[in-house]
């Protein structure tokens, strides 16, 4: 496909900001793309493989311009300026195309297949030449490209492409295209990205117009998928109400979600936001191959972080480090041991287990699984439909450093990416939130050189909105000396994602997730989403969370009402 049909298509989107009006001409388009051109979908969603794929673009402003500058002839200053001026690397690249000299014009047409060849060699290359092999792929397609294509092509490789299009608005244009916006179609639709996370292999069933194609579509072991997620309740009783008694209810470990796969003889572990973590955690690889029988397998589990002296579990933010860290990692998993609580069974021995009820899936997880505390075991259970027992289990739970208790229907079946009203979520009342860092400050003395401020946003589901401003609670000193964050690791962490600076303050791509807590949230007119948190304080980074996964305004708004009835009461 000619790369101008895309971009057109980029220009069209973006001309509005109504959800209806997107998918429509979406819609229209998914219509005239061939099966053979299903690949453009990643493109569609600024990506170069499907969503499991962990290989992305990765390019800096800093190539990026200097790209630019190779494939207009400009100075890379004058890039810079014209940058700061309009906000938007992408725009600047399409005005210097247009005022490109007649002895550059473009020879070549540009087609999404020769986009794709090129971005995806980027991430391959490594090694000597590097920055200057990927100039060239860059500047080989900018000096093809019209103005249109330009800005679009930048702003796809700077991972940015501000056309408001995310895979639910793909899955309801595809439901609209095909099955004239049948709802249980568009339900397929979404249970068969959640399975595959391949958008273009979803389109091509789609295409067909049949269900039983879509159907098909299931999950392989090798390729993470997305987690059930739970709702929350208040009480004991409120879960038993929501499932109904009895039902099982098990600790909710404080730590982080583990998918972990057996495929042939390869053990791989993934995270809930689909990230490859192998590598990490060697020892989770030797106890899954040690403790667990079946020849291939998709298990669901919490990583927990215990001391190895006490064995008492520790909180999550101290075992955070290991998610992310690629060296030292044997004196990590000494210092940082984990231990792995199985709670689901996703997929065994050639067959999905998706459909089967819960209880016998824990029962399967019983016997592949031989319980080794510290390392591998299955996560503590009871099934009752006693209050009392269930209350003294939740306690328990508490008293063992947990969060809290999980509770489940017993014939529920497992459904990837879902929040789902089968699985139930119970822990004390607190004041924490997941937000993500959209902006940061320089700061003064001994914190120079530093950002020692931070602005943080939570979700509407469509876009980021600012929430306050937060310095407490990360460190001077460096994380080795002390544990826990320090601004020097939050800096260097944020300086890729800089998208704007004016004088001491910079705007940031919306990328790393934190932890917070907070003793009262406001009204404020201050910040865009009409609150401001009192005495917001990190308490850990969140590796594992996607900034589409932070908190959304609805639960904050929840949590301002949910404080006002309390001050009201006493
Ligand atoms: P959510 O995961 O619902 O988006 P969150 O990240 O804030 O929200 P929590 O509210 O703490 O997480 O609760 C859900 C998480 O609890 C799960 O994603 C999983 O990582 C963890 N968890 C711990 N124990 C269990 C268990 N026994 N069963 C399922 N999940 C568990």
């Amino acid at each position: 496909m000619r790369y101008k049909k895309l971009a057109e298509l980029y220009e069209e989107i973006s001309s509005t900001t109504k959800r209806l009006e997107k998918t429509k001409i979406l819609s229209k388009f998914l219509k005239e793309v061939n099966e053979s051109d299903k690949e453009v979908l990643y493109l569609l969603l600024g990506d170069i493989y499907p969503e499991y794929n962990e290989k992305k673009i990765g390019i800096s402003n800093q190539l990026a311009i200097k790209s630019i500058s190779k494939a207009t002839g400009t100075d890379a200053k004058e890039i810079v300026n014209e940058w700061k001026s309009i906000g938007d690397l992408g725009k600047v690249s399409e005005k210097l195309t247009k005022h490109k000299k007649q002895s550059t014009l473009r020879t070549h047409i540009l087609t999404t297949e020769k986009v794709l060849e090129n971005l995806r060699k980027l991430p391959e290359l490594e090694g000597k030449g590097t920055v200057g092999k990927k100039i060239s792929l860059i500047t080989e397609l900018l000096t093809s490209a019209s103005p249109i294509e330009a800005l679009y092509l930048v702003r796809t490789i700077i991972g940015d492409l501000r056309i408001g299009v995310k895979e639910s608005t793909v899955r309801e244009s595809m439901a609209s295209a095909f099955f004239e916006g049948d709802k249980e179609a568009s339900k397929k639709i979404q249970d068969a990205i959640n399975k595959s996370n391949d958008i273009a292999e979803v389109f091509s069933a789609v295409k067909k117009r049949k269900l039983k194609d879509l159907e098909k579509i299931s999950l392989e072991t090798g390729k993470p998928i997305k987690v059930m997620l739970a709702q929350k309740v208040k009480t004991i009783k409120e879960g038993f109400k929501a499932l109904g008694k009895p039902c099982a209810i098990e600790y909710k470990y404080d730590g982080f979600r583990l998918l972990i796969h057996k495929k042939d003889k390869d053990i791989l572990l993934f995270t809930r936001s689909l990230e490859n973590v192998t590598k990490q955690f060697p020892e989770v690889v030797e106890y899954v191959k040690n403790y667990v029988k079946g020849k291939s397998f998709i298990l669901d589990s919490e990583a927990v972080g215990f001391n190895r002296e006490t064995k008492e579990y520790q909180p999550f933010q101290n075992v955070s480090q290991r998610i992310r860290r690629k060296y030292d990692i044997e004196k990590l998993q000494k210092e940082l041991p984990i231990e792995i609580n199985v709670f689901d069974i996703i997929y065994y021995n050639g067959k999905s287990q998706l459909d089967e009820p819960f209880k016998k899936r824990t029962a399967l997880i019983k016997k592949i699984i031989r319980n080794h505390p510290y390392k591998i075991i299955h996560a503590k259970q009871i099934i009752t439909g006693d209050e009392k027992k269930a209350e003294e289990f939740y306690k328990k739970a508490l008293k063992d450093n947990q969060e809290g208790v999980m509770m489940k229907k017993l014939d529920a079946i497992y459904q990837p990416g879902s929040r789902v009203n089968t699985w139930i979520k119970l822990k004390p009342e607190e004041r924490d939130l997941d937000l993500v860092i959209v902006g940061a400050e320089f700061g003064k003395g001994k914190r120079s050189g530093w950002f020692s401020s931070f602005i943080l946003s939570c979700s509407d589901g469509d876009k980021f909105l600012e929430i306050g401003k937060m310095g407490t609670g990360i460190k001077e000193k460096s994380a080795e000396e002390v544990g826990g964050t320090s601004f020097a690791e939050l800096t260097k962490m944020i300086k890729p994602f800089i998208t704007k600076e004016h004088g001491k303050r910079v705007e940031v791509k919306p990328k790393i997730v934190v932890a917070v807590t907070y003793q009262e949230i406001q009204k404020s007119p201050n910040y865009n989403s009409g609150f401001a948190l009192r005495f917001p304080r990190f308490t850990a980074l969140r590796p594992d969370k996607k900034a589409s996964q932070v908190s959304r305004l609805k639960e904050i708004k929840k949590d301002f009402e949910k404080q006002k009835r309390n001050w009201r009461y006493g």
